[in-house]
């Protein structure tokens, strides 16, 4: 558990963005445990660690908590429905579908994040067979990632579905719209793509202030620009809530409220000069 570190006193970014992927897993493992779970990820628990269960409960509310559970089964369904037989799950973290999710025989999934996150997965669960044609591609998403996953077997003419999950809200405004970019440049028509944001006003969210840099209070805009057709939930929206997410957000139009957003998008068309 050396590798992917919690915040200490001196903590910097470099060390807590990894670290919340543990965070993800806890709740993601607190979640399996419930009889009326929305998925089950059988090792969640044991990616998660011990101090990551204690940053949960220390720092998120179980409305936190509520959020990732309803996140993780929106993007299984858009998974289920893109029906791809090649996925991308950039920034994937300590999220382990190339070991739980019952893929169609053959697909090929990539998973994309830094060295040290997709190594430790990869150390804790050796003995874990995948249920895709797994291909680990330790990169850093600011900067070039694209012929790595075009030398892995990515076939950017086929198309595929994409999750960017609990990433932009991590970046600079200009690395999201990089990332976004190259995302559009290797989707086919008919792609899915699955994304949730935060918006402007959630970028001074408490547990994560001084950490969340990136907010967009109208994906749909945004992701138009590359091409994507987009449907925006909020968690606690018919569709996304899954009986699970229960505080009501107020409508979109009302101003200054922090916002989480949960996107499906399927491209359509080719992507506005830049
Ligand atoms: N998608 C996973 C999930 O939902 O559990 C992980 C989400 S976690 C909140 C954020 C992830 O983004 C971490 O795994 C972190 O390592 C990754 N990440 C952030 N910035 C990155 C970058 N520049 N390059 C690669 N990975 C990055």
């Amino acid at each position: 558990m050396d590798d992917i570190q919690p915040r200490s006193e001196a903590e910097d970014y470099s060390k807590f963005v990894p670290f919340s992927a543990r965070m993800m897993a806890a709740m993601r493992a607190r979640e399996s445990s419930r009889e009326d779970r929305l998925f089950h990820d059988p090792f969640a628990e044991l990616l998660a660690g011990e101090e990551a269960f204690q940053r949960v409960d220390q720092q998120l509310t179980p409305q936190d908590q509520a959020y990732v559970a309803v996140r993780t089964r929106f993007f299984d369904n858009l998974l289920s429905h893109s029906k791809a037989n090649q996925v991308v799950l950039l920034a994937s973290g300590l999220d382990t579908r190339a070991y739980r999710y019952p893929w169609h025989p053959g697909t090929d999934v990539y998973e994309l994040d830094y060295p040290e996150v997709l190594s430790y997965k990869i150390r804790l669960l050796e003995n874990t067979p995948p249920t895709c044609k797994h291909h680990p591609i330790p990169a850093d998403l600011t900067q070039s990632w694209k012929e790595k996953l075009l030398e892995s077997g990515y076939q950017p003419d086929a198309p595929s579905a994409w999750l960017i999950e609990g990433l932009l809200m991590y970046l600079m405004e200009e690395q999201v719209h990089a990332l976004l970019g190259v995302v559009s440049e290797l989707s086919s028509a008919s792609s899915w793509l699955g994304v949730d944001m935060i918006n402007v006003k959630g970028v001074d969210y408490g547990p994560y202030e001084g950490y969340f840099r990136f907010g967009c209070d109208i994906p749909e805009e945004l992701l138009l620009e590359y091409g994507w057709q987009a449907e925006v939930f909020q968690p606690s929206d018919e569709g996304a809530n899954f009986g699970r997410y229960t505080e009501q957000y107020s409508a979109r139009e009302v101003p200054d409220v922090m916002r989480a957003f949960l996107v499906k998008a399927q491209k359509t068309n080719s992507p506005l000069q830049h």
